[in-house]
């Protein structure tokens, strides 16, 4: 046995380093919070170091991607409507794919593995591939080594790669490919604003709630635009029914709001600033007051962030496809959690997922997910009357 480096103790689950290890020794393992995280086999460990250095926590390196360009800043929306409403923004993920697949390109994005339900990475070469990787799963996923190794074989083979993720599985890759000294030259890398990833424990469970209420899930849409964007809604679908609750009052989206649901790296986040890792960074766009009134249709903007060059020419290739509007700094953000770190409580921490591990779904709901009759009222009544408004709009 070794003295092993420990990578880092605030683990985003990324892989590099389970990649990175010569000898086997890292891997990634779901932890009993639910979230990936890094392994060591120190009887394998030979000390070398490599999952340290390559590790995204040690370094504050994002500013050497993005240096020599000046970030620029947009809303944008695809011009196919039947695309935004399929997708939780507007529709930006559909027409980068698309771009990237008709010149023979690979697509790295995020799906729903049914019936299982886990979230996981696939790979995607054809558009029809690409399609259940639309919409957001808030979910962390499942990023294997068998799947970077396809990245890498693509790289190498230089096709067009489009890599998207949450900054810090970006980070990761893009500190691997360094490690390994191989080009990131033909990949763009899509990032996201990113409010915090939830346990997968607590998924898996709100999956056995609902396939045991309406059996084995078909489909599920985490943001279902069929109320609106801001007001919308996730939706389970199995052979025979549907279930849907306002995304605000859902167990998803209360469970956004328990910082302690979220990955431990989450609350200490540092991509919540303007600096990321992406060509591009992605996000919604809130704050609807500086757009054109053809927008207030409440089907989904987009907010952008090009932070390299290599973004700014794929945007550029896509603007076919797109309406853009050049927006200023200012406005991207919707001044609130994005730009945040929150705090967690350790002793509440625990208790939650001790809760997760002893209680049926509906009590751990009924103590954990709690929302007040005020607050039911408010988010399902007060709130859709305002949205339908627009009194967002002329908020300062
Ligand atoms: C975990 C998470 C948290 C987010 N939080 C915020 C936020 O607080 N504020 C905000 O403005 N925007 C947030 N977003 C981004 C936003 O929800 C949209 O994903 C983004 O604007 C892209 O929308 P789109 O319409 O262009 O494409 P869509 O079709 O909606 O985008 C789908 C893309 O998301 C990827 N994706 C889906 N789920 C995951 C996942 N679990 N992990 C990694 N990649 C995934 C897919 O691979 C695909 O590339 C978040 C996204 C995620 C995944």
């Amino acid at each position: 046995m070794t003295n092993a480096i420990k990578p880092c103790s605030n683990c985003t689950g990324c892989s590099a380093c389970s990649v990175a290890c010569p000898t086997g020794a890292m891997s990634i393992i779901c932890d009993d919070e639910g979230f990936y995280r890094y392994n060591v086999d120190y009887t394998k460990c030979v000390n070398c170091r490599l999952c340290y250095e390559v590790c995204p926590n040690h370094s504050d390196e994002v500013s050497d991607y993005v240096c020599d360009f000046d970030q620029r800043y947009y809303a944008a929306r695809n011009i196919d409507e039947e695309v935004v409403c399929s997708s939780s923004s507007g529709g930006m993920f559909a027409a980068f794919s698309k771009a990237i697949i008709s010149d023979g390109g690979s697509v790295y994005g995020v799906v729903i593995n049914y019936p299982t339900c886990s979230i996981e990475y696939k790979r995607a070469t054809t558009l029809e591939e690409t399609y259940p990787m639309r919409g957001s799963k808030y979910i962390q996923a499942k990023l294997s080594n068998n799947i970077i190794e396809m990245l890498i074989e693509d790289i190498n083979n230089n096709i067009p790669v489009l890599f998207t993720g949450t900054s810090c599985y970006v980070n990761g890759i893009r500190r691997l490919l360094k490690l390994k000294k191989i080009s990131a030259e033909n990949v763009v890398f899509m990032d996201f604003i990113c409010a915090g990833v939830i346990s997968n424990k607590l998924w898996m469970k709100n999956v056995g709630y609902y396939t045991q209420k309406i059996g084995t899930l078909k489909k599920i849409s985490f943001r279902d635009k069929r109320y609106g964007w801001r007001d919308s809604c996730i939706s389970w679908e199995s052979d025979n029914t549907m279930c849907k609750t306002k995304y605000a009052l859902s167990e998803v989206g209360l469970f956004q709001s328990v910082y302690e649901a979220l990955g431990r790296s989450c609350n200490e986040c540092k991509y919540r600033s303007f600096l990321h890792p992406g060509d591009i960074t992605v996000g919604d766009f809130w704050n609807e007051q500086y757009l054109p009134r053809k927008w207030w249709d409440d089907k989904g903007v987009s907010m952008l962030m090009v932070n390299t060059l290599k973004g700014s020419e794929l945007l550029e290739k896509c603007k076919d496809n797109l309406e853009v509007m050049d927006v200023q700094k200012n406005m991207v953000f919707s001044s609130s959690f994005e730009l945040l770190k929150s705090v967690i409580n350790e002793k509440k921490r625990e208790e939650l997922f001790s809760d997760a591990d002893r209680m049926d779904f509906v009590l751990f709901k009924q103590k954990w997910l709690k929302c007040s009759f005020k607050d039911k009222i408010l988010l399902g009544i007060v709130r859709p009357i305002f949205l339908r408004l627009g009194v967002h709009r002329y908020k300062k």
